[in-house]
């Protein structure tokens, strides 16, 4: 056997139009939906990522813009930059690049964006739905767990009664998106560093999810193959100057689908923020109405 292989392209085409259309809608009105990346500090990879925000923001005719903040920030001084950001009715979403600096790592990071321009979902107004159960992907939501969720439903994975175990618990990924899939009537299980016997319950899964960060981490070992087990990349690593998942390549013998590294849940979480940042503006002109 080998594997079907998830692109996310077919499905990232897809909402680009509909995020077109949503995004001429807006302007229309009078309204331009604009995001703002807060960057403290020189980060080559954080660079490439928001490089990538910025071109498919403009594809779908949104406006980007970078405020690049020097390394040696203050609390005061950054705080200061998101109060008036929150308070700017010209922007309607707003990203702060992470890892911040170690000189802002003692602040609340998560809940300093305004909820209702939260594009990264992350704060607690916004993540208190998925604790209360919601299955609603229109909501601000974290954009990695909602890419993974996008991708099973357009390839008619259905996720009702399975057993699913999600690698890694983040609060950026492996814990939303358990409680996610909980909600989707999924029966997770939520595994980490300190799982004993991980292979046993990988053997398991129905549907296995790995955002750990280790190259190659998941062997063919991990899997039954009678299960035909669909399996979903969330990792980024680099690997030999690759870029690599956090799966073995000889899975794809094993399983019978799997998300492609790169290809699969990156380019889904790309276009999930810009999901975020249009119903951010949305939400924010029928407020103003
Ligand atoms: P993290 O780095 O904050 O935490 C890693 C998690 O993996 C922890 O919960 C830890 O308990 C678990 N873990 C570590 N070793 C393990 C092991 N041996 N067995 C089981 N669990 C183990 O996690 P993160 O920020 O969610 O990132 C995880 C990976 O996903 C990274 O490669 C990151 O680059 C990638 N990522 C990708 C996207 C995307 O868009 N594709 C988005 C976010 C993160």
């Amino acid at each position: 056997m080998t594997a079907k292989i998830l692109l996310a392209q077919p499905l990232v085409d897809k909402i680009k139009n509909e995020l077109r259309l949503r995004c001429e809608g807006l302007k229309s009105q009078g309204t331009t939906p604009s995001m703002c990346v807060v960057l403290v500090g020189e980060n080559p990879a954080s660079l490439t990522y928001i490089k990538n925000k910025k071109k498919i923001c403009e594809e779908v005719g949104a406006h980007f813009q970078l405020l690049h903040l020097p390394a040696e920030t203050s609390e005061q001084d950054f705080l200061e930059h998101l109060s008036r950001l929150n308070s700017d009715s010209k922007i309607h979403g707003i990203i702060i690049q992470l890892p911040v600096t170690d000189k802002l790592k003692k602040l609340d990071i998560p809940n300093l964006v305004a909820p209702s321009k939260d594009i990264d979902g992350f704060h607690t107004a916004n993540t208190k739905a998925i604790y209360y159960g919601t299955t609603d992907l229109n909501l601000l939501l974290p954009c990695t767990p909602k890419g993974v969720i996008h991708l099973l439903q357009f390839y008619g994975i259905d996720v009702k009664g399975k057993h699913i175990v999600v690698l890694g618990r983040s609060l950026i990924v492996g814990k939303p998106l358990a409680m996610l899939l909980s909600n989707l009537d999924a029966t997770v299980t939520l595994a980490h560093s300190k799982t004993k016997n991980l292979e046993e319950i990988t053997r398991t899964a129905d549907i296995l999810i790995s955002a750990i960060g280790i190259p190659h981490f998941i062997k063919t070992s991990a899997l039954n193959s009678a299960k035909h087990t669909v399996v979903i990349d969330v990792g980024i690593n680099s690997l030999n100057g690759k870029v690599t998942g956090d799966v073995d390549p000889d899975v794809i013998e094993v399983a019978s689908a799997i998300s492609p590294v790169p290809g699969g849940v990156g380019p889904m979480t790309v276009i999930s923020l810009i999901q975020n940042l249009m119903c951010a503006a949305e939400n924010q002109l029928k407020g103003k109405k």
